[in-house]
């Protein structure tokens, strides 16, 4: 049996370590490879507003399917990557594939939707990521107006001198931006005035809160609710998961929801399907109207 000592525990304390660090290891090699043999995909995750009932676009979430190790997910591989520096090229690669299913959905006579990337901070901060963000958009011949990047609270905020130079540069060319997991970080209101960014992304740690924290949980999103609109943004709760939670957030006027109540992140195949069927939704919608006249 297993010896009770002190030095045994440590050993297997070094163990643990040692199969930890080469997990990340693994990781890190394997993201060499994973971009090269197309081990790496996004799924979709669509937007709403009107309570759940109108499709605004959809938010590119990326997903990773290790030869060996099966599905690895952002949560583990993409602090990796940022340590880094792979994620420069990942990013790249998530928004020429984006502008490829665009282009793609596009030529298939689809109402033109809006997609969502993450940034990473080593992304907003790279030298030259707008003038390359453009070139691929060039190359891949999508309008940037197609494109918003979501960037975390936190990330805005640091080096908020450069991230608002970045910003406006996005703008300029007629990129999107949205704040991601506002809420959780610390922000500066004199700059989140001075980004002018399009939207607020409510964390979803205070979208649980309307179910969890009663009238105070819904008082804390109104004035989120309140701040974005009195700086013309529009507000977007993300991780919505129960009809209480969507219905208080119509309540507050809350544009827009995004959560697995409503649809979960999917493959780009599921994801055409869904489309197909919210078109023909909205036409049966339209016909209904015109039977009744
Ligand atoms: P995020 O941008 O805040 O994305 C929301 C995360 O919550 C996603 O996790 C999504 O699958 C998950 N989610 C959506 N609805 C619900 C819900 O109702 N309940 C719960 N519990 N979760 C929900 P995912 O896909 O694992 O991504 C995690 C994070 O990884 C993202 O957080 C984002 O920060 C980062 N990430 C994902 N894709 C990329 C990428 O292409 N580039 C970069 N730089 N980061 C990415
Ligand atoms: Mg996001
Ligand atoms: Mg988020
Ligand atoms: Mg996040």
């Amino acid at each position: 049996g297993a010896k009770q000592d002190g030095r045994d525990g440590y050993r297997f304390y070094e163990e643990s370590m040692g199969e930890s660090f080469k997990r990340v290891l693994t990781v890190q090699q394997g993201l060499q490879e994973a971009m090269t043999q197309d081990q790496l995909f996004l799924h979709f995750q669509p937007k709403f507003s009107d309570g759940g009932r109108r499709l605004t676009g959809a938010e590119a979430l990326i997903r990773w399917n290790h030869p060996r190790l099966g599905a690895i997910m952002p949560a583990e591989f993409i602090p990796v990557a940022e340590r880094s520096g792979q994620i420069i090229d990942i990013g790249y690669w998530v928004t020429r594939t984006v502008c490829r299913h665009l282009k793609r959905w596009d030529a298939q006579g689809r109402e033109p939707l809006r997609i969502a990337i993450n940034l990473s901070p080593q992304q907003l901060h790279h030298p030259n990521v707008v003038p390359r963000m453009l070139e691929i958009c060039q190359q891949e011949d999508v309008a940037p107006s197609r494109i918003m990047f979501e960037i975390t609270e936190t990330v805005a905020m640091h080096d908020a001198e450069l991230s608002s130079r970045v910003i406006h540069a996005f703008h300029a060319h007629g990129f999107n931006i949205a704040i991601d997991d506002f809420g959780t970080g610390y922000s500066s209101l004199a700059y989140l005035q001075q980004f002018r960014v399009q939207q607020l992304k409510i964390d979803r740690f205070f979208t649980q809160g309307l179910d969890t924290h009663g009238e105070e949980g819904r008082n804390i999103v109104a004035a989120i609710v309140a701040l974005a609109h009195s700086m013309n943004m529009e507000v977007v709760a993300e991780g919505v998961e129960t009809d209480t939670q969507l219905d208080t957030l119509h309540d507050l006027e809350c544009d827009q929801v995004q959560g697995y109540l409503l649809e979960r992140p999917m493959p780009a195949d599921k994801f055409e399907a869904f489309l197909d069927q919210s078109a023909q939704q909205a036409r049966r919608v339209v016909q209904a109207a015109a039977d009744a006249l």
